[in-house]
């Protein structure tokens, strides 16, 4: 592994230039598709997602689609990721979040950039370890990474201003809404009826509950239980 970071270092080097232009094309066309949070965009335009695939991929990390990052797991589509962000943010500020699905890191980046603190669990330790290395240069400090699953959140940082599920929950998570604030706000893909259908719902919390919008239609991994 290590062998190979100094030649990643200079192939990075090398597409640097190319890699903001496209960029800054990723977030022109998150802006056609809708998306008018400005902060949410500047956020995209600023974290370098080329980093958080293999180099094989890397050309193709401003595309506006899932890629592989291994062990049968995906980097999520980046109008996903500010879809789901804008939502959690709408009038407000992020706060203390939690991410569950860290995969490689690149979502928990994004939110780092925008929240006061973000703590993100994965279940595969492999993954786990790689996101760590992912991140490490950009020295997010309020950035804390979790191994461990993700379905029981992470009681000791409870209670989170916004949370965010990066897989598909086949019911609504009550353990996380447990440690939802109030005020705040969780979104995540659920999974609907007995096919594969799912859709992202958006829960917000208030004094006197939790009220649920269903959002789009979606496509995510599964929410797996226990650690890998
Ligand atoms: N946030 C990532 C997306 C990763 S894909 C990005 O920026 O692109 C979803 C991730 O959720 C996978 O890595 C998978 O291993 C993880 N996952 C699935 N179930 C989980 C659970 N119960 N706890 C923690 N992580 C989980």
């Amino acid at each position: 592994m290590s062998a190979l970071r100094p030649g990643r270092n200079v192939n990075v080097a090398g597409i640097g230039m190319t890699s903001q232009r496209t960029r800054a094309r990723m977030v022109e066309r998150l802006r056609d598709q809708g998306i008018t949070d400005a902060v949410v965009l500047e956020a995209m335009a600023g974290v370098p997602r080329h980093l958080f695939v293999e180099e094989a991929l890397a050309s193709r990390a401003y595309e506006d689609t899932a890629l592989p990052i291994g062990y049968g797991q995906t980097i999520s589509q980046p109008y996903v990721v500010a879809r789901m962000i804008a939502e959690l943010r709408q009038n407000r500020e992020l706060g203390k979040v939690l991410e569950v699905g860290t995969g490689c890191g690149y979502q928990a980046a994004v939110l780092a950039s925008l929240a006061t603190e973000v703590y993100s669990i994965e279940r595969i330790r492999e993954l786990h370890e790689r996101a760590r290395a992912n991140l490490r240069e950009l020295r997010l400090k309020n950035l804390r990474l979790a191994y461990g699953d993700g379905g029981a959140g992470l009681e000791k940082a409870a209670p989170f201003d916004s949370i965010i599920l990066a897989a598909a929950a086949p019911e609504m998570p009550q353990t996380l809404l447990r440690q939802l604030a109030r005020g705040g706000r969780m979104i995540l893909p659920l999974r609907e009826g007995k096919a594969d259908a799912q859709r992202l719902v958006l829960v917000e919390r208030s004094r006197l509950g939790f009220t649920e919008t269903a959002l789009d239609p979606v496509r995510f991994v599964p929410l797996q239980a226990g650690k890998a």
